[in-house]
């Protein structure tokens, strides 16, 4: 009798790769194996585990090791899956934007507990947010906050299509208004003076970090990750122009690098900015500058 050719069934392919993917050092080995399948069978990761006997046909094969291949080279998988979650909404990410990191939704919840804590729920809070990337920062933003009006600029066109995709699919497209803006450019009149709260997380890694950094990174915008001036070079542009973006009273909030935060805030006139303070992400880092306006 002819032996049959060997098929690859879901669960034979979960168990190679998760073995080829862990001998290559990649955490998370399974997890990801799952992933990638779940995506090319257009399943939920959790729906594999009753298709487990299921074969593959050559054509999901393909895609597949397409998949996995990509992966290999380090391409970071929510590029290849096309999809991230943030703040517990689901975003569309493409090689055009950064990855939102975790870190990110401790900025978020600080600008959230800020306008809790000042504004009544029927004052509508002006917010801008710079270097928007896939949008998320604003876009979680527009989903937490009862009244806002929400502007999000990025110099990127790519950029900004993606944000405003993300925005469309999480139903907040009408609270956000996108524009395209060089921070190192004058700032459009109407945004001086206009804001409650400037909002970024901006570029913040210098050349000699993102160079030793891990692999993953190396497959994200650049532009989006190394700042000149061994990662400074927002922050100081940041204590030039944000004082005029803000309303008399307002905040500027921004995601800042572990090991710059003093640097960072030194570069703040503090005759000018009235309560200023590094909070912490949940590794216990310091990750976030917040400055408010001292005027009158
Ligand atoms: N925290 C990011 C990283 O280390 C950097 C993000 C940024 O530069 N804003 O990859």
């Amino acid at each position: 009798m002819q032996k049959q050719p060997l098929q690859w069934t879901v669960i034979r392919l979960i168990n190679w790769t998760t073995e080829y993917l862990e001998e290559r050092g990649f955490e998370n080995a399974r997890l990801e194996a799952e992933r990638l399948l779940a995506h090319t069978l257009r399943k939920k990761r959790i729906d594999l585990y009753l298709l487990f006997d299921r074969p593959l046909t050559p054509s999901e094969l393909s895609t597949y090791k397409s998949c996995l291949k990509r992966r290999l080279s380090f391409e970071p998988i929510q590029y290849i899956l096309q999809q991230t979650e943030f703040f517990s909404l689901p975003l569309y990410v493409d090689n055009n934007v950064l990855i939102p990191r975790p870190e990110t939704e401790v900025l978020v919840q600080l600008v959230i507990d800020h306008i809790d804590a000042h504004y009544r729920r029927a004052d509508t809070v002006n917010i801008l947010d710079i270097g928007t990337g896939s949008g998320n920062i604003a876009i979680a933003l527009a989903r937490n906050v009862v009244k806002t009006r929400l502007t999000a600029v990025d110099v990127s066109d790519e950029a900004l299509r993606v944000a405003m995709k993300n925005a469309e699919t999480n139903g907040v497209a009408e609270q956000i208004e996108f524009s395209r803006w060089d921070v190192f450019q004058q700032p459009p009149s109407v945004f001086l003076h206009a804001f409650d709260i400037v909002v970024s997380n901006p570029p913040y890694l210098s050349k000699a970090e993102y160079d030793s950094g891990c692999r993953d990174i190396h497959a994200e915008p650049v532009t989006a990750l190394i700042a000149a001036k061994e990662g400074l070079q927002f922050y100081e542009r940041f204590s030039n122009i944000a004082y005029d973006l803000l309303r008399e009273e307002g905040c500027l909030f921004l995601e800042l690098d572990e090991n710059r935060a003093t640097q960072s805030l030194k570069l703040f006139d503090q005759k000018k900015w009235n309560i200023s303070e590094i909070e912490n992400d949940l590794a216990g880092k310091a990750r976030v500058l917040k400055l408010c306006t001292k005027r009158g």
